[in-house]
């Protein structure tokens, strides 16, 4: 049923690495929802592969007495969606989570996998360029660490090199605490469905003003973004309808949809501004404020 040239089972991380340093074509597979379906349509860049499924270095949220939290990449959805430190400090995350596929699919799909896919609708992009997540990279000379902004490089592109596994995202204390965040989908269907349009918002509030706005979209370009001048137009403006138009129309120098068989470019300008007001007016309540 699916074209398989070599299969590799990998132990650990570090065999992980050194079979992508042998096979330097081969891909990983994780939870294999993307990998598989690539298979099954005789993708011939999919044919070497190694299996780091399951690998116990690979699993698991913790968080160090800082409040820094660590989410290893073999994460699934529904790990993330039901762990406690997920549930109260990263409440954008896991909203998208619970809004990727249906549960069969979160039960197996990698949080990792679906930011190596490099899809420009992977659901989890948005809340980590919103957190500003650290990826720990392990490659054949060590690990090193890279922000998910910048990481996306192109419609199924990430700044990875062939010999690297992501193995798992940082999200430090000072880019969560004290903020409110969330995140929204709009898709042609409520379930299995990819999104048409995607969003994050986090922002920081002091004395009835922004002091700081992140804002990601996704499937509004050709990698998911921050809505670099519309953060800019938030910056020390107040609490009101008037700053949401101009962020508003900020936003629009951000992005740059197109019309897809899914739905039309100017229908997705019309849900990207209406979701950058109604995805901050929730980030903006969470955080203890309210737009009047
Ligand atoms: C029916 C269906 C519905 C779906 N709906 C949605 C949806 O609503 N929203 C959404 O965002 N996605 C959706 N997806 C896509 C998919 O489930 C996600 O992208 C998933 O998170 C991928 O994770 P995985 O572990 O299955 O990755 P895999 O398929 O194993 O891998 C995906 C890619 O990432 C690479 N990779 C995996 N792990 C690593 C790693 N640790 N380091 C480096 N590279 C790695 C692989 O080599 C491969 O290129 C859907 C898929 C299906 C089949």
């Amino acid at each position: 049923m699916y074209d398989i040239k070599n299969y590799h089972r990998a132990d650990n991380i570090s065999h992980a690495v050194a079979l992508l340093e042998k096979n330097p074509t081969a891909r990983l597979l994780a939870g294999g929802t993307d990998v598989l379906i690539q298979l099954h349509h005789l993708n011939s860049h999919f044919e070497h592969i190694i299996d780091i499924h399951d690998l116990p270095e690979l699993r698991g949220i913790q968080c160090d007495q800082a409040g820094n939290i660590r989410i290893a990449s073999g994460t699934t959805f529904n790990e993330l969606i039901n762990h406690p430190i997920a549930q109260q400090h990263l409440p954008a995350l896991v909203e998208a989570a619970s809004m990727i596929a249906g549960p069969q699919i979160r039960n197996v799909a990698t949080f990792g996998g679906n930011i190596c896919n490099g899809a420009p609708s992977a659901d989890s992009a948005c809340p980590s360029l919103i957190y500003d997540a650290t990826l720990e990279i392990a490659s054949p000379e060590g690990s090193r660490y890279t922000s998910i902004n910048g990481f996306h490089t192109g419609p199924g592109k990430v700044a990875l090199a062939a010999n690297e596994i992501l193995t798992a995202f940082h999200f430090k204390a000072e880019n969560y605490r004290d903020k409110g965040a969330a995140s929204f989908k709009y898709a042609m269907r409520d379930a299995m469905d990819i999104a048409t349009i995607g969003c994050s918002a986090l922002c920081d509030i002091k004395q009835g003003k922004f002091q700081q706005l992140k804002l990601a979209f996704a499937v509004a370009a050709p990698t998911p973004i921050r809505c670099k001048h519309a953060e800019e137009a938030a910056r020390g403006q107040p609490l009101t309808r008037q700053t949401l138009v101009t962020i508003g129309k900020a936003v629009s120098h951000d992005v740059s949809p197109r019309t897809s068989w899914r739905a039309e470019k100017e229908f997705r300008l019309h849900l990207i501004h209406t979701l950058t007001e109604r995805v901050i007016n929730v980030a903006v309540m969470r955080a203890g404020g309210e737009i009047i």
